[in-house]
């Protein structure tokens, strides 16, 4: 494809998005596809000759839109959003044109320049203390990483390497791998699995802290299971504190928590991933209390503020415990500013990093904190109508509190016909949940998602789960 036909096919395909975007409720939200449906419409082979783009295009429609879930439909209700808007998609166009890698200073300067205004920008939208934000002589400050998953294991291995560093000058004549082999890392049995998986690949054992019954992890639960970890010769050194749990959105107690890390010498991460992106409504801040005395927090904007995915805000304190941890200077990465001017590639994992900020700092600007503000406003004020037509219906309960836009419901009775009622829901392809174990009891999650849905979706849907619900009744009565 040559320059000239490349300005006429992107023209084409900026309207196939767009037209994509606006009718995107005709379509099934979630596919009525068997695994190997496109092993069976497309060559087993690359093709040798390169064919045109009006052929590879036409295949958008035949072949992949009918085994897409549409994310973006209002009628997605499962797992947590995963919004995008048009500033973000001209954003990733940009990005994605530039395709520089940020992974030093010198690779681009403005690649990482951005980043650190943007995620002061945001860091401040949400509220967080000064100690997070870059500052002239400060070690806090903002990275973009990929996922939030990412973000807790970096915290994780940013956390091992302080505590070791603190132990092993407490304790010389112990060797940094025995240490590792007694630390111990906490997080709520509400946690994400994401906090396991950290802990897997970090070689910690994970203990998980039993929560009350709003299913946030207290302190005085955190505080005995240190003590009695300490009293069995471990080393106690990083906890999770999850704000918006996947299962109920639920809140753990972060001020009660981050305060027993400052005082026990613990590294404190907080986990908002989708609850994040709230707390740029002074309303929803309280359960931010705390904040002050964490280590770091990682949200992401690719959930619920319309900025694409990958794009994960993480903020730390002292960014030398990331350079502790994944600090490797080679010479060919060495430039005229190295120890002057941030370095982010000693931020991450990965070496190279994408222009993530191009599209936050669009997103931001063409919304203004008023505009994203009302977008969350919305999502929860539709959640509101959604809970308030569920417990109109006395054939359903609500096991837990609804938070923000999530709401958790199930039908009275056993879990089997509560799972039931889910498996038909999915079957029927009108509305896209999934389900979650709260304490045993089978729910479903129905999350509002698009900055599309109306009043008018929302009560479809119901009425959609209302029908099939009576469906599911009568049968269970057979
Ligand atoms: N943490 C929480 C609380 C989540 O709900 C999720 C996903 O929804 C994650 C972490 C994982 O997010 P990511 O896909 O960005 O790794």
């Amino acid at each position: 494809m040559d320059s000239k036909e490349f300005r006429v096919r992107g023209k084409e395909v900026v309207d196939y998005i767009v037209d994509y975007l606006e009718n995107i409720r005709e379509r099934r939200v979630f596919p009525d596809k068997k695994p190997g449906f496109i092993r069976d419409q497309i060559p087993d082979s690359a093709p040798v000759e390169g064919e045109a783009w009006s052929t590879i295009f036409e295949d958008m429609e035949s072949i992949i839109m009918p085994g897409v879930t549409h994310w973006q439909s209002p009628h997605m209700h499962a797992y947590f959003p995963a919004l995008n808007s048009y500033p973000s998609m001209l954003g990733e166009m940009l990005t994605n044109s530039i395709n520089c890698l940020g992974f030093t200073w010198a690779s681009s300067p403005a690649c990482t320049e951005l980043e650190m205004m943007v995620m002061n920008w945001l860091g401040k939208m949400i509220g967080l203390p000064e100690t997070f934000l870059h500052r002239k002589g400060g070690i806090g400050g903002g990275v973009i990483q990929t996922t939030a998953s990412e973000s807790t294991l970096i915290s994780l291995l940013a956390g091992r390497y302080m505590a070791m560093k603190m132990y092993q000058e407490m304790h010389p004549e112990v060797c940094k791998y025995e240490i590792n082999g007694k630390l111990v890392a906490y997080c709520s049995d509400q946690a994400h699995s994401s906090v396991e998986k950290a802990a897997l690949i970090g070689l910690v054992r994970l203990r998980y802290i039993e929560s009350d019954e709003n299913f946030s992890m207290t302190g005085a639960n955190l505080m005995k299971a240190i003590m009695e970890d300490r009293d069995k010769g471990l080393i106690p050194f990083w906890v999770c504190a999850t704000l918006g749990t996947t299962g109920s959105c639920a809140f753990d107690k972060l001020k009660e928590i981050s305060e027993i890390c400052y005082s026990e010498l613990l590294w404190c991460h907080v986990d908002a991933a989708y609850a994040g992106s709230a707390f740029i409504c002074p309303e929803f801040r309280d359960w931010l209390k705390g904040i002050d005395k964490a280590n770091s927090i990682a949200f992401n904007p690719s959930k619920w503020l319309m900025v694409h995915f990958d794009c994960t805000a993480m903020w730390v304190t002292n960014s030398g415990a990331l350079h502790g941890a994944f600090n490797v200077n080679p010479l060919y990465l060495t430039h005229e500013y190295s120890g002057l001017a941030i370095d982010y590639m000693h931020w991450q994992i990965p070496l190279s990093k994408r222009f993530r900020a191009l599209k936050l700092w669009f997103v931001i600007r063409n919304y203004g904190i008023k505009g994203l503000q009302k977008h969350i406003r919305h999502g929860v004020f539709l959640a509101e109508k959604f809970e308030s037509l569920v417990r109109a219906d006395t054939r359903f309960e609500l096991p837990a509190r609804r938070y923000l836009g999530l709401v958790v419901f199930r039908l009275v009775g056993d879990n089997v016909i509560t799972e039931t009622l889910w498996k038909r829901l999915n079957a029927r392809g009108r509305i896209h949940c999934v389900p979650a174990s709260l304490k045993g009891k089978y729910v479903i999650r129905f999350t509002v998602t698009s900055p599309r849905t109306t009043i008018d979706d929302i009560v479809t849907d119901w009425k959609e789960i209302a029908l099939v619900a009576t469906q599911v009744i009568k049968d269970s009565l057979i």
